[in-house]
Formats: C-alpha cells, structure tokens, sequence
C-alpha cells in the first residue's frame, strides 16, 4: 500500500490527503479539533478531491459543530474518576484533596487536581488548564534547540495558545511560532513532530513537494507521528 500524502488547503481548510490503494474516497474528521483528513485513490487528481471535499463541506462543519459542543460539555465535569491524558499517558483524575494553593500532581495512574474547597468545575478545569501550559511551555524549548540546529532555522519566540482546529501554527514574517496546549495531552512524540513541521515552514511555505521532502529527511517517520496525534476518527464518511 502506498503511504504518499499531501496537505491541501480547500475552502480555507487544511486537509490531510493519503493516497491509498483503494477504489472510493473516505473523508473523515478528527478528535479533538476537526482536523479533516482525506483517504483518496492513488490516481484521483487534486480537482476532484477539492470538488468532493467542497461539496461534503456541510458535513464537515456540523461534525466540527459537534466536536466542539463535545468539548465544552466536557469542561463542565472535572470529576474523581474521570479519564484524562498527560503526554500520551492515561490518568484518573482524583479531586477529593482541596487546598488554597492549586496545584496538579501526578502519583502512578493518578491525576490529582487539587483545588480550594468548593471549587465548581470551571475552576477545576482551570487550574488542570494552567497546568497543561505550563507542561507545554517547559517541553518545548528544548525541542526548538535541538530541532532549530539540526534544520538550520531560528523562531523568534513562541507562544502556547488554543486553537480550534490547528495544533500549531507559525508566522514566517515574525519566526513567531504557535502551539496548542492540547497538545501536553498527547505523546511526546507528537508534540515533536509539530515542532518541527512548524520551524519547517520558516523555510517552505506551503505543504508542497519539497516540504514534505524535508520532512521526510529530517523526521523519517513524520506520518505515524501525525496519525498517532490525530487517533481515531469522529466521523467517517465514503463515497466515490
Ligand atoms: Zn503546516
């Protein structure tokens, strides 16, 4: 099976296109943004994929719709026993213990949110949020040292910022680069490889040939890396 993709932007979109040995086209949307990714022919041609994600694009959106309204019922819970993910890693949450000073501990599979007393669950979330960018905030550095040398680029600064539907984001003009605090959920690995597709796009703009050309030099296994941050998909959908 062939493993070729692309990036295509279609209706101000960013698209994930893989090109597989198979006979219809799949579009599906990703947990926990939306991302919209594209299972096409080998053969099929950039216009007709266009023309067929344009046309499901009512689709797309009450998917995204869906996600989102999903995430905010999400937030209003923050209760002992709930699954939450730090670097990859599945915890339980546990906010039986309360203090003044908040603060997010982890003990073995436990995740302890420790929030004053009364604390509803929008405080809760808030401190666990915090965390999460601090988290972020501290993994990234040495990534842009290690990864800034190795591709020869330099960002200026960067900044930890939710986004709904990119988990980075970079401004060429400044070398200011963005990244999701989901993204402290995810693997190490993941945060990795959007670390460096974003100090790549200091160099190429766009997601064409030659940018995924330095992505395959630079990080080999770029792609299990991108599947492994988007998991599973929402939603499915197929037609030819
Ligand atoms: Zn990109």
């Amino acid at each position: 099976m062939s493993t070729s993709s692309a990036y295509l932007t279609i209706a101000g979109l960013g698209v994930d296109v893989l090109y597989k040995d198979i006979k219809n086209l799949h579009i599906s949307v990703y947990p926990p943004m939306g991302r919209v990714r594209v299972a096409a022919p080998e053969r099929m041609d950039d216009d007709t994929i266009r023309r067929a994600v344009i046309q499901r694009l009512p689709w797309i959106r009450r998917q995204r719709d869906q996600l989102q309204a999903a995430e905010r019922q999400d937030k209003r819970q923050m209760l002992s026993g709930e699954t939450h993910y730090v670097w990859g890693e599945r915890y339980r949450l546990d906010v039986s213990r309360t203090s003044g000073q908040h603060r997010v501990e982890r003990s073995g599979t436990t995740l302890w949110v420790v929030a004053s007393e009364g604390a509803d669950a929008d405080a809760r979330f808030g401190v666990l949020d915090r965390w999460y960018r601090r988290e972020l905030k501290a993994a990234i550095p040495p990534l842009l040292e290690k990864w800034e040398k190795r591709i020869g680029v330099q960002s200026s600064h960067f900044i930890v910022r939710r986004m709904k539907t990119k988990w980075g984001t970079c401004a060429r003009e400044s070398a200011a680069l963005w990244f999701n605090p989901e993204l402290a959920k995810k693997n190490p690995r993941c945060l990795e490889y959007i670390v460096v597709h974003e100090l790549m796009h200091l160099m190429e703009r766009t997601h064409g040939s030659r940018f995924v050309e330095l992505m395959d030099q630079h990080l080999p296994d770029w792609r299990a890396r991108r599947e492994e941050l988007n998991g599973a998909p929402l939603a499915d959908e197929e037609w030819l």
